[in-house]
């Protein structure tokens, strides 16, 4: 499982579709990452290699009509750029996403 980055507006509506400050959103559900330079943010994971904060079983994606733009090119089952980056970028990652998948975290 993975979870989109924020873009653009995101951060704003997420807020206000969950009726929070976005200061509260960012220290209950983002996490900032580095982006080959360039400052960006996503949503948490409940637990390593884990599903995204905002997701849940039942209905799935909880903030759906406004979701990271990302989120709107893939889906919370199947996070294509990490295939992406596991395939090309992280070999020293196989071995962690092989442990995680071992483990259930995903
Ligand atoms: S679609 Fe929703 S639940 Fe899925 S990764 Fe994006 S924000 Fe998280």
């Amino acid at each position: 499982m993975g979870s989109g980055f924020l873009a653009g507006n995101d951060k704003k509506l997420i807020a206000k579709f969950l009726k929070i400050s976005e200061e509260q959103l960012e220290k209950s559900h983002l996490e900032k990452v580095d982006m080959n330079g360039v400052e960006a943010w996503r949503p948490k994971f409940k637990k390593p290699f884990g599903p995204c904060t905002f997701y849940k079983e039942e209905v799935h994606c909880i903030i759906h009509p406004v979701k990271p733009e990302l989120c709107r090119l893939a889906n919370c089952k199947h996070d294509a750029t990490q295939e992406f980056y596991k395939k090309y970028y992280q070999k020293e990652q196989k071995e962690l996403w092989k442990i995680a998948e071992e483990i259930g975290g995903k």
